[in-house]
């Protein structure tokens, strides 16, 4: 590694010495970025490395909200504004009981290359709670929502800093969030992103993340002289990137045969039926396990981990951070897979990911592979400015050009760097240097 990169990963290290999940992804960016540091020695005597790694601040707060008895209860609440250099803090907020800042703070480190990646005018952030909205009420989580934004609205706006959905956070979250948004300042602006389609959602944002994952599997495979025509698929998660990861890949042909849930995953050697996951997932907000009881023919196994044990040709993990292991990585490559393309954020350990690459299979990272989602709520900002609503091809097809334009900027940024079809490096570099350019533009603030 670079002598100055190691210097500040050291320093980074030092100070955040339980933050694991954060120090986990500052590892495989700045492994990657070693090579950039060599070429560009200036960046050392204006500490970019040093300003790159801190984010910019973080907001932590109380989130107290009343149960359906009545009872006070008290969740901690997150925003990280990582990185404003190339346009607002955009990220997602994630409600899920393993939040914490760790957790945040990768999630916004990430979120500053993916949003790069994309092209498009937007800073990196990130948010959440370890409020678990499994299990509650929809007037509980109205009114946690509602106390969790009664803070937030202080720190975010349409120019500022744009939330999004993330695990735990959908259609039903935004509205509630965004309605007291709307009470609390008196303004109707696009301050989150994921709205509903009749008060400033865009058209295939809820599909966008999937279909975007596939797009861009589709455009790595193309380069090698395959595609998902006629490949086992499996999809890991079954929320919304693993539901529209799933129709997009069985739409280009391919057969997906394995969804799962943090309970346990489902096989159909028929291929998943979407609707039934729909049905189950989206309007019942029940247990993939229903799947095998209503689908002839289906199995189900209990334990998550299992599913990389089903063959497969291509591989989608959509669940949520190292959920594939150097265990599944290893059942991944005897059964020859050929393809891991990440549609949730950093879901391969460092281990598994160097596995993957040393037995010659293609791995797309999740700061490029799943940027179709974020892409889509910049599109759905550029509609509320406009005060205009495109249509679902008209996205579709700007979310699949981006897709195509990424992968195109992640391979030459291997190539340029000598490493070619490494596209952890290529993502990493590619995302970096547009980051970096602004900041050395704007001097040292
Ligand atoms: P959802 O909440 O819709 O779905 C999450 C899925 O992952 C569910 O099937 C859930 O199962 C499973 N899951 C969650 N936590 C765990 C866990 N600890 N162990 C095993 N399984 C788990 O979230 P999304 O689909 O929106 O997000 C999935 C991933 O994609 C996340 O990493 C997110 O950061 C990333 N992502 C999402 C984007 C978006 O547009 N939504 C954009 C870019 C990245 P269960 O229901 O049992 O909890």
């Amino acid at each position: 590694m670079n002598a100055y990169v190691q210097r500040v990963f050291d320093g980074l290290k030092a100070r955040n010495p339980q933050e694991k999940e954060f120090l986990q992804a500052a590892t495989e960016v700045l492994e990657a970025l070693s090579p950039v540091f060599d070429k560009h020695p200036e960046y050392e005597k204006i500490g970019l490395l040093e300003r790159f790694v801190e984010p910019d601040r973080i907001i932590m707060f109380r989130v107290p909200w009343v149960d359906d008895q009545g009872q006070v209860q008290v969740n901690r609440g997150f925003r990280v504004q990582f990185n404003n250099a190339i346009g607002p803090y955009k990220g997602g907020l994630r409600l899920h009981p393993s939040v914490n800042l760790s957790v945040i703070k990768f999630l916004g480190f990430e979120q500053v290359l993916k949003n790069s990646l994309t092209g498009l005018p937007i800073g990196g952030g990130k948010g959440g709670s370890d409020f678990d909205p499994k299990g509650k009420s929809d007037n509980e989580v109205m009114r946690f929502c509602q106390s969790f934004m009664t803070e937030l609205f202080k720190y975010v706006g349409k120019d500022e800093d744009v939330p999004a959905g993330d695990i735990g956070v959908g259609a039903r979250e935004i509205g509630y969030l965004y309605g007291q948004y709307k009470r609390i300042t008196g303004l109707y602006e696009g301050v989150l992103t994921g709205k509903g389609l009749t008060w400033g959602g865009s058209l295939a944002r809820k599909e966008a993340t999937g279909f975007g994952l596939c797009y861009m599997t589709n455009a790595m495979l193309r380069k090698h002289g395959l595609s998902f025509e006629g490949k086992r698929v499996v999809v890991s998660g079954s929320g919304n990137v693993a539901i529209y990861a799933a129709q997009k890949a069985t739409e280009l042909g391919g057969l997906v045969v394995a969804m799962s849930d943090s309970n346990g995953y489902v096989v159909d050697e028929k291929g998943i039926d979407l609707a039934v996951v729909k049905q189950i997932k989206e309007v019942e907000r029940g247990r993939i396990k229903e799947y095998a009881a209503r689908v002839p023919g289906a199995s189900y196994t209990e334990g998550f981990r299992g599913i990389w044990t089903v063959k497969c040709d291509i591989a989608l993990p959509c669940a949520t951070q190292n959920e594939l292991d150097l265990d599944g990585a290893k059942a991944l490559v005897a059964s020859k897979c050929f393809a891991v393309c990440e549609g949730a954020n950093m879901p391969t350990t460092l281990e598994a990911t160097q596995y993957l690459q040393q037995n010659g299979v293609y791995f797309v990272p999740g700061k490029a592979a799943n940027a179709g989602g974020v892409a889509v709520s910049a599109l759905e900002m550029s509609q509320n400015s406009l005060r205009l609503s495109w249509t679902f091809e008209e996205v579709d097809t700007r979310l699949h050009g981006i897709m195509e334009n990424i992968f195109k900027a992640i391979d030459s940024a291997a190539k340029e760097y000598g490493q070619e079809d490494n596209y952890v490096t290529g993502a990493n570099i590619a995302g970096f240097l547009k980051v970096a350019n602004a900041m050395v533009a704007h001097g040292c603030v």
